[in-house]
């Protein structure tokens, strides 16, 4: 039995991980994400019982990017049923997360709902349901945080400056019909979705209820069935962490997503949710401190589902 406490934890974390600051490189891609310090660090862990335990920058906002696929697919998926599942499939890739070869000799089907394509398809699905998904999903983490949570437009306007990727992928998949919508007002949705401005606690908030059954003990009200928790929580283990979700899974052990804000959301069935940030990223798009540290906290606290 481990007779740490969690904050005992995240005190030796936050020493463990003091090493692999500088390894990795904040990213430009998105110039405006480019300015963040690479040297923030904060973590948050959010039990099903009601604690609630930060360290570091855990109260500082950043761009959450793609973490917000997840709750844009938990809301599709609520709304519509299975029915996303005709239009976006549910395999990990092994490409990168904003990759086009596999999607074109694939007929424009997306592998899953995590890659920029699947989640530009989820978008184009809520924009049959709404006219501003972006506004939708930023209410949805915002009533799940118990706390507003804005678009930081300067990033959406940075990221949309610079889509030509997304555009690529979003304009394949209008030519072979899972994209339906205009896809530039599809990419522009999607850029503003990924602009989300969150902290970690917000964060650990938010996706408490993938760790409580679909019930989040935040807001007290059942937010997914909890056949959709599990099913959430088996396509973040498989392609959360896009095509180095294999080593993530093998370090750390848990479903978790990642965005290239340099967040990483963990869960624990049944226990927690753990939200690290730290804004250096890998060659696959992941923060190297906020791996290590999750890779840590399981360790520490032996919380593997594996
Ligand atoms: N908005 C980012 C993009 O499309 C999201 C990528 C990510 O966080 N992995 O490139």
């Amino acid at each position: 039995m481990n007779e740490l406490s969690i904050d005992e934890v995240l005190a030796e974390v936050a020493v463990l991980v003091k090493p692999h600051f500088g390894k990795g490189r904040v990213p430009d891609y998105i110039p405006q994400l480019a300015t963040v310090p690479g040297a923030k660090f904060g973590m948050a862990v959010r039990t099903v019982d009601g604690g609630e335990h930060v360290i570091g920058d855990a109260d500082e906002g950043f761009s959450v990017q793609s973490i917000t696929k997840v709750l844009s697919l938990g809301l599709a998926l609520n709304r519509i049923g299975d029915e996303v599942w005709t239009r976006v499939g549910k395999e990990p890739s092994g490409t990168p997360f904003n990759h086009l070869s596999l999607l074109e000799a694939e007929g424009g089907f997306p592998r899953n709902p995590f890659i920029n394509a699947g989640a530009l398809a989820v978008t184009d699905i809520l924009l049959d349901k709404v006219r501003d998904p972006a506004a939708l999903v930023s209410g949805f983490a915002g009533f799940l945080a118990d706390g507003p949570v804005a678009i930081d437009e300067a990033v959406a306007a940075s990221e949309l400056d610079n889509a030509w990727q997304n555009r690529a992928i979003a304009n394949l998949m209008r030519g072979k019909g899972t994209v339906r919508h205009d896809p530039e007002a599809v990419v522009a949705a999607y850029c503003r979705q990924c602009a989300l401005s969150m902290s970690c606690r917000q964060l650990a908030r938010a996706f408490l209820p993938l760790a409580a059954g679909g019930f989040s003990p935040v807001v007290e009200e059942t937010i997914f069935p909890e056949r959709l928790t599990r099913r959430l929580n088996a396509l973040l283990l498989t392609c959360g962490i896009y095509d180095s979700v294999g080593s993530f899974a093998y370090r750390v052990g848990l479903p978790a997503k990642s965005g290239v804000g340099g967040g990483i959301v963990a869960v624990v069935p049944g226990k927690a949710t753990v939200a690290v940030w730290s804004p250096e990223l890998d060659r696959f798009g992941t923060s190297v401190v906020g791996a290590s540290a999750l890779e840590a906290f399981s360790q520490l606290t032996n919380c593997s589902v594996l």
